[in-house]
């Protein structure tokens, strides 16, 4: 039961954000809802969480590809209890290929922001003897694909960041852990589909079971759901002690 603690979720207006809000928010979480835009359609995402799940919640937009906002987030929030980070963002290219833009701002947005909020979050929760940091990392912060450059150096420091912060917080009633997402079908996923489609020459059913999930041994996508499901978990009385780790969740993918 999550009554009376607040969580901010970064990168939380869809897919895998929206899934963990949406289940801490039924837990009993306030929440605050994130992403970089600002428009009725995100503030009404909060409005209708609150009113599904009896809680307070409330968008506050930041682009955590800036230091300045990262940190303003949860400034404006007032600190948080629970801190997901899970803003992220993909590109694919050969890495002497990779755009140096792209490279800097996925480093920004999937690492770094976390470093930031983080650093924020954290004398607040100190001061309360409690809090939870829950980093939304990847299959792709164990392992690696190719022309995915950024993207693993990111999740893989993300993995790093996890188990830094957990070193430094340990028997202080704060833990920080990783979740390693498989494949989850969000916008994010989605929006691969026509592209491996193109290049493998298949349809999109083939693409996604012989192509997407060939390295998920389930071949099932993983929910935002279950992804929420286990941010719930790790903000339990259950995992006091599990801290510093990651939780895959992903099919079989890293038992590969
Ligand atoms: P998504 O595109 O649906 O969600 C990404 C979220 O981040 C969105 O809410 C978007 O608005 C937000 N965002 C993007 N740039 C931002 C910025 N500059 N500032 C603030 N918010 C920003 O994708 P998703 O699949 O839900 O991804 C969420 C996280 O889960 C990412 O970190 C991703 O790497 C990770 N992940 C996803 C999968 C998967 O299969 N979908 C697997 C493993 C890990």
């Amino acid at each position: 039961d999550l009554k009376g603690k607040s969580a901010i979720i970064t990168g939380s207006n869809s897919g895998i954000g929206l899934g963990v809000a949406t289940e801490l928010a039924r837990a009993g979480a306030d929440v605050v809802i994130n992403s970089f835009t600002d428009r009725p359609e995100d503030h009404a995402l909060a409005a209708q969480i609150a009113a599904d799940h009896g809680v307070a919640a409330r968008y506050i937009p930041a682009d955590m590809s800036k230091a300045e906002d990262c940190r303003a987030l949860v400034e404006k929030a007032g600190g948080c209890d629970i801190l997901v980070n899970n803003a992220g963002i993909q590109f694919v290219a050969p890495v002497e290929e990779f755009p140096i833009d792209k490279w800097n701002q996925i480093l920004a947005i999937n690492l770094s922001s976390a470093f930031h909020t983080t650093a924020a979050a954290l004398p607040g929760m100190r001061a309360k003897g409690w809090g939870r940091i829950v980093n939304i990392a990847s299959a792709h912060g164990l392992t690696a694909s190719p022309f995915k450059a950024a993207y693993v150096a990111a999740k893989h420091g993300v993995v790093g960041l996890s188990k830094t912060v957990a070193l430094e917080t340990a028997g202080q009633g704060i833990t920080c852990n990783a979740v390693c997402p498989g494949y989850v079908l969000t916008p994010l996923v989605e929006a691969q589909i026509p592209d491996q489609m193109k290049v493998h020459n298949m349809d999109r059913d083939t693409v996604i079971r012989e192509v997407m999930l060939q390295r998920q041994p389930s071949r099932q996508f993983a929910t935002t759901e279950q992804i929420g499901g286990t941010v719930v978990y790790l903000c339990s009385p259950h995992a006091d002690q599990v801290t510093g780790t990651t939780i895959s969740v992903d099919g079989g993918w890293t038992a590969l």
